[in-house]
């Protein structure tokens, strides 16, 4: 039995569509041309397959735990090693910039090496991945003195890090956050607080833990203005630039979970920790942005690996469960189940969505390129643009449509998949947390349409508009009509909705707050759909290979069958708050 592999050619395939040719002519990424960006590609593919992979069972069984009598978070049985190796390896720098101390490869291969990551072992995964946010907030926002007291034992993974923000009372509403810092006279500040859900707040794996901690300083203003941020070691920075002494944050509990058990998720006190400002003061939620944006799109990579891998196991047990027959077959004789014309259907949904999440997410990783990394000018700023409104579609859509995804997995296992033993049921799990974590999904769709959406009077989603019927003129030319008029009338509803919205904004607030979900749905539709036609016509371009003519029939499926859905939208969009039960019918009046 296959445990994963890595879909190399896929990803390949994605990286050309997405145009990793154009941001390897960024100054400072010439490095990461074809043969280079391949051979890293499938030495890291071979690693986390062979060493990550076999480990996912076992995060799943055993989990993560505090364990009172050593008084720490224990990892399960060969998790420690397997970082170990990961970091001897060097894999955690490789898409950190040169000038912090990586590898300098472009964060599209980065999304490439993460997506491989995450479909062999989501729960590890997030270690590196917070670990990495960590050390870009730091290396934007924080004073020379700490980017070079952390940045050196974050970037190769020595320490980790984590992002410290939800509380019991401050969850979507980080204005509640009411953990303290009090100035400590020597430039330092004595952090007192609870955090909630924090994830590898505390474990086994490495030595240290720098928490990145948003709290509240005496007057500070109220609300979200009146936040910072703080960096507070697990355990105190010694002269010698060690690992010290313990620094007073407590890990007081480990939650029980649906899923990803694997990863700690802790309750952390923190008890006259000391702490360091990382960046302005009262600033903290702007420092703190860069870590939840680049955590964004790493969650909406989290729903594509996790897909990848839910789709390999339904595919391989499509090979192997025998029941039934087709028309006309000896009636002796059963068929592998992957013959049934609706399995078929099952694998191939499945597959396509696959594909469009990894469009989307690799098209997104590449304008955050060209939105860091660009010289400044026009280009650059069209990219900001497009990364600001692309972040919580990039989010949302991927992470709901995982849910589909894994729910379709077991679905193709039949009874079998419902039983744990097949590990089916464990990515379906696995994928409940991604709508909720990182800005629930509500919260995206409210950040796009009235933050995102009105933004430069909609340049970024006129562009995507402009992309969609453009793509279908081509479409239409190569003699694929139906997927042209679908694309086309997607381009349409999808304009036609965000111009209700846009035009109630500030007289029927309430009534585009309740059409924000179906909204964002609409627009990870209708990006998926834009760049699923352009894989429709590089797929036609390659001719006749196998790989390619699947790439032609997911990507004409996608078109026709699953973009058609954001018709089924419309109506939610604009039906206005009194198409929903009131507070008093629902008893939530006070
Ligand atoms: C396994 C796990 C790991 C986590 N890891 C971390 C971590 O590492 N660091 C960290 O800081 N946090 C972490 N979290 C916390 C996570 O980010 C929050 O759970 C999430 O932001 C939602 O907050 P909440 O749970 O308080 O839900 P609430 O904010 O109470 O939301 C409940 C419901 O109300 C909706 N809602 C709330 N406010 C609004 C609004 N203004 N408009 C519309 N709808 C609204 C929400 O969308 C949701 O459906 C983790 C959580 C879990 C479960």
């Amino acid at each position: 039995m296959t445990v994963y592999a890595a879909p190399l050619d896929d990803i390949e395939f994605a990286l050309r569509i997405v145009g990793l040719d154009e941001v390897a002519k960024i100054p400072g990424f010439e490095h990461a041309d074809w043969d280079t960006v391949k051979d890293l590609m499938g030495e890291y593919g071979r690693f986390v397959a062979d060493r990550l992979a076999p480990l996912n069972r076992i995060g799943d069984e055993v989990g993560s735990y505090l364990d009172p009598s050593v008084g720490h978070v224990v990892t399960p049985e060969g998790w420690k090693e397997a970082w170990r190796d990961y970091v001897e390896a060097g894999w955690t720098t490789v898409s950190v910039p040169a000038k912090d101390g990586g590898g300098g490869f472009p964060g599209l291969v980065g999304a490439a090496l993460a997506e491989m990551l995450i479909s062999s072992n989501f729960a590890f995964a997030m270690c590196p991945g917070l670990t990495r946010s960590a050390a870009a907030t730091l290396a934007q926002w924080a004073s020379d003195d700490l980017r070079a007291k952390y940045l050196p034992k974050l970037v190769p993974g020595t320490w980790t890090g984590t992002m410290d923000l939800t509380e019991a009372d401050a969850g979507s509403d980080l204005a509640q956050v009411r953990t303290m810092a009090v100035p400590d006279g020597d430039g330092t500040w004595k952090v007192t607080g609870n955090k909630i859900f924090i994830s590898w707040g505390n474990h086994d794996m490495s030595e240290n833990t720098v928490h990145l901690v948003l709290a509240r300083t005496p007057d500070a203003p109220a609300g979200t203005r009146g936040i910072s941020l703080f960096a507070v070691p697990d355990r105190l920075v010694g002269a010698n630039g060690e690992a010290g002494e313990p620094n007073g944050v407590v890990c007081v509990s480990t939650e029980h979970k649906l899923g990803i058990k694997g990863s700690p998720t802790c309750v952390l006190s923190y008890e006259n920790s000391r702490g360091e400002l990382v960046g302005e003061l009262h600033r903290g939620l702007k420092a703190m942005f860069t870590m939840m944006n680049e955590s964004r799109i790493g969650v909406g990579l989290q729903g594509l690996g996790l897909s990848e891998r839910a789709y390999q196991k339904a595919k391989e047990y499509a090979g192997e469960r025998k029941q039934g027959r087709l028309p006309g077959d000896d009636p002796s004789k059963t068929v592998l189940i992957g013959h049934h014309p609706d399995v078929r259907r099952m694998l191939t949904t499945m597959k396509a969505e696959v594909e469009a999440m990894r469009l989307l997410l690799f098209y997104t990783a590449r304008v955050c390129d060209m939105a860091a990394d660009l010289p400044d000018g026009p280009d650059k700023e069209a990219a900001s643009r497009m990364e600001a409104f692309l972040t919580p579609i990039a989010k949302a859509w991927p992470t709901d449509t995982a849910n589909e995804v894994a729910s379709l997995g077991i679905q193709v296992h039949g009874g079998m998949g419902f039983i744990e033993e097949t590990g089916a049921a464990q990515f379906y799990r696995d994928a409940r947390i991604l709508p909720i974590y990182e800005g629930t999904n509500g919260i995206q769709a409210l950040d796009l349409v009235f933050r995102k959406l009105r933004m430069d009077e909609s340049e970024p989603m006129l562009q995507v508009v402009a992309g969609m019927k453009e793509v279908a003129g081509r479409l239409e030319s190569a003699g694929h009509q139906a997927e042209a008029k679908v694309l086309t009338e997607a381009a349409e509803v999808w304009t036609s909705s965000a111009r209700w919205l846009v035009e109630r904004f500030m007289s029927q607030t309430l009534d585009v707050m309740a059409g924000a979900t179906p909204f964002i749905a609409m627009s990870g539709l209708a990006v998926t759909g834009w760049l699923m036609g352009k894989q429709l016509l590089a797929s036609d371009a390659a001719g006749g290979d196998k790989a390619a003519a699947a790439r032609v029939v997911t990507a004409s499926f996608f078109l026709t069958q699953v973009l058609p859905r954001i018709g089924g939208y419309v109506g939610a969009v604009s039906a206005g708050i009194d198409n929903l039960l009131t507070p008093e019918v629902l008893g939530v009046e006070s």
